[in-house]
Formats: C-alpha cells, sequence, structure tokens
C-alpha cells in the first residue's frame, strides 16, 4: 500500500518536471531566429531545419517555430486591437 502510494507520487513528480521544462517558463519564445544545418540552403526559407529562441537559446521543429511565430503575431494584434 506505502509503495504503490510512493510510485504514484514519483511519477507524478517526474510529469510535473517534464512538463516545466517543455515550457520554458519566463520566456514566449517572440524572438526566433532560422536555423539551416545545411550551410548551402542559409537564406532559402523552404529549406529551415529549425528555429532558435534568441531568448533562451531553445531549439524547435520548422512546425513549431511556424506556430510559434503565428502565435506571436496572433498576441501582437491582439495588444494593438486592444489598447
Ligand atoms: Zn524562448
Amino acid at each position: 500500500m506505502g509503495i504503490k502510494d510512493r510510485l504514484f507520487g514519483r511519477k507524478d513528480d517526474a510529469a510535473e518536471v517534464v512538463s516545466r521544462e517543455a515550457e520554458a517558463p519566463g520566456c514566449l519564445h517572440a524572438d526566433l531566429a532560422e536555423r539551416w544545418d545545411d550551410a548551402a540552403d542559409m537564406g532559402k526559407m523552404d529549406r529551415i531545419s529549425g528555429y532558435e529562441c534568441r531568448g533562451c537559446h531553445q531549439h524547435f521543429s520548422p512546425e513549431e517555430g511556424q506556430r510559434l511565430q503565428a502565435e506571436n503575431e496572433a498576441r501582437l494584434k491582439e495588444t494593438m486591437a486592444g489598447s
């Protein structure tokens, strides 16, 4: 009984740590830099290998980076509309 409870507790703790790391609290990833693995592809927007946040230096896949950029734009528009 006691062991089962402890296992449960540990599992919850681990999940909490993972989600906290993934969200990188305090950084909105609003300043993303494009990254290219192959120098020959640099500057080609359709050959982007990923994005790096200039704030927290976290790396993102092209899909994630584009989603974050879209979210940032939406947030900007919301901020401007609200003022
Ligand atoms: Zn960031």
